[in-house]
């Protein structure tokens, strides 16, 4: 088996966790490729070392002494050097990256040293091969990743029978100049390796015990969820469940690659599974009918409404090409026979909500145009709820005992999930209801 693992920053904020990450390799021989994120912050007035580094750059930009950013930085790993006695030269690694600073240094070599330094660190400390991120991972010049000419480029390095330890979060272009991902990129090297050394799992090791069934900010102790599917995850993350970058999705979900969410303080916990198809297990024990929910607040809905106006063709598409214009991203546009809204984030419309009312007026000769704000949309997302009559009645008449007002439906055909809207004051009651009733299982019965 071959497992591609991944470790955030919180996981190698300090010699105590590499330690634990140590354990973590140590205990299991099939953890053969491991992507290092630069050090976390250890405890609340620690920094990240990549928010230091980008801090670094600006102070270098407005021509402000950075010495007291640097130490930070070079402290920082000093102290991981002692603690776990390793032999790496600092030193020598600060001076390069110090001579390069006071040059052209760019801001993408600059930011990529916390992974860089952290994942050689960890290199030495597992005995592992350290592996260069900028000799493997490739980016064509339009900012893609190669994955071909990474996959060769990996198999050209690799001595067999060792653990490589490679760092995340950045790559180089073919010219060899470095480039960075998004932030939280880490994830998405994590992933492409995964892709290009066929993993059998993707474990990703961060500080939480996978992903909760709900925000623990609105439900005390969601349970978390075992299993998920790429789909459902999508659909939770989309409305604001973060637990994996976006883009460290798609490299694994096309080679059926799943993802384990891991937590580096509690290993013994299995975490999240999320995978493309979670039928073998749900045929062990059958999912919840809801898997998560997740959801915004801040949207705005605006209504057109004319008599018979669900018969003029062409509405739609002159209503979409008006948000088009303006750049706005739409949610969702529900329906009716003479009236129709489309629901949007208020903050995207805020500056030219009333350029948009008059095109749309225009457009669609239409005199009724308004629009409600404070509006929050929630996801309930879940593979279970799928063939399963009456489930929405459930729902709905949940919300309706608890004197909710439900503002929008919208259920897609492949049903699993339903998007209610509720007045932004209604979001964290609306939530807790529907994990109360569904997920506190004996509610159901
Ligand atoms: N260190 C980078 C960041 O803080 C990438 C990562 O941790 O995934 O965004």
């Amino acid at each position: 088996m071959i497992k591609v693992v991944k470790f955030g920053g919180s996981s190698l904020a300090s010699a105590t966790q590499f330690k634990k990450v140590k354990n973590i390799i140590d205990s299991d021989k099939d953890r053969i490729f491991i992507v290092a994120s630069a050090c976390g912050k250890s405890d609340n007035e620690d920094h990240k070392v990549t928010d230091l580094l980008y801090l670094c750059h600006a102070h270098i930009k407005f021509g402000v002494s950075y010495d007291d950013l640097f130490n930070m930085i070079y402290n920082k790993y000093m102290d991981i050097k002692k603690e776990l006695h390793l032999e790496i030269d600092l030193e020598k690694e600060f001076k390069v990256i110090k001579n390069l600073m006071n040059k052209d240094i760019s801001i993408d070599y600059l930011v990529s040293r916390g992974e860089y330094l952290t994942a050689k660190c960890l290199a030495e400390y597992l005995n592992g091969q350290f592996i260069d991120a900028s000799e493997v991972i490739s980016f064509n010049y339009d900012g893609k990743v190669n994955f071909e000419r990474s996959e060769q480029n990996l198999r050209s390095k690799i001595e067999n029978g060792r653990r490589v330890v490679i760092p995340g979060f950045y790559g180089a272009l073919p010219n060899g100049t470095i480039k960075v991902m998004s932030r939280g990129g880490s994830d998405i090297s994590g992933s492409i390796l995964a892709n290009i050394v066929n993993a059998d799992v993707y474990e990703n090791w961060t500080d939480v015990s996978g992903l909760l069934i709900a925000d623990p900010r609105i439900v005390d102790n969601p349970e978390t969820i075992n299993y998920i599917t790429y789909d459902e995850l999508r659909e939770l993350s989309y409305m604001g469940a973060n637990i994996i970058h976006d883009e460290a999705i798609f490299p694994v979900s096309e080679k059926n690659i799943p993802i384990n969410i891991r937590n580096t303080n509690k290993p013994e916990h299995p975490g999240t599974m999320i995978l493309n198809d979670c039928s073998k297990q749900d045929a062990i024990k059958p999912p919840n009918f809801i898997t998560g929910i997740s959801g915004k607040k801040n949207f705005s809905v605006i209504t057109v409404n004319k008599p018979q106006i669900s018969r003029e063709i062409g509405r739609l598409r002159k209503t979409l090409q008006v948000f088009e214009d303006f750049n706005i991203s739409v949610e969702s546009v529900p329906s009716g026979v003479d009236s129709f809204s489309v629901i949007v984030e208020t903050e995207a419309i805020e500056k030219v909500i009333y350029e948009i009312i008059a095109r749309l007026k225009k457009d669609l000769i239409c005199d009724n145009v308004t629009v409600i704000d404070k509006i929050a949309l929630i996801a309930v997302v879940g593979r279970g709820m799928k063939n399963k009559p009456g489930m929405s009645g459930l729902l709905f008449g949940q919300l309706g005992k608890n004197n909710i007002n439900i503002r929008i439906i919208n259920q897609a055909a492949d049903e699993i999930d339903i998007i209610i809207g509720v007045d932004n004051a209604d979001f964290e009651k609306t939530i807790r209801c529907i994990y109360n009733k569904f997920i506190t299982r004996s509610a159901l019965l």
